[in-house]
């Protein structure tokens, strides 16, 4: 019986929008950990109405900016010895290297294929965000 309510040594990712868990489950190779990982879905939530999360029993390196990507909000918890030990709330990048990729045809990083290109947030409401070299708007 996996105790799911309380880990010793790990991080939890709280305040996962409804339905989004599986897909960072997914998107950070969760299901490759050998350890335990939980992912809880549809908790009800005083913030959220109801809320997803995921809960990994070791020390694992997360991508923060590929998470603040998808989900913004994320509230990220590093636990040990049962105690959170620190406490890291997610938003947008405002710079995003490599992991997206300019909408523009004609753009350089596409033309020399240039695998890291380099986007600035331009619209925070708007989840918008722009290429460095052609300024082409590349929204999530
Ligand atoms: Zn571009």
């Amino acid at each position: 019986m996996i105790n799911v309510s309380e880990i010793k040594k790990g991080i939890v990712l709280d305040h996962i929008c409804q339905g989004q868990g599986y897909e960072i489950f997914k998107v950070l190779h969760l299901h490759e950990v050998e350890d335990v990982v939980v992912l809880l879905q549809s908790i009800p939530s005083e913030k959220l109405g109801r809320k997803d999360l995921i809960k990994i029993e070791t020390d694992l390196p997360l991508d923060l900016t590929v998470l603040g990507l998808m989900g913004p909000g994320i509230t990220v918890n590093y636990i040990e010895e049962g105690e959170r030990v620190h406490k890291k709330k997610l938003s947008l990048p405002r710079t995003v290297e490599g992991i997206l990729s300019c909408k523009n045809p004609r753009c350089i990083t596409l033309a020399e294929k240039i695998h890291q290109g380099s986007f600035y947030l331009a619209k925070e409401e708007m989840k918008l965000y722009r290429c460095g070299y052609c300024d082409a708007a590349v929204s999530l």
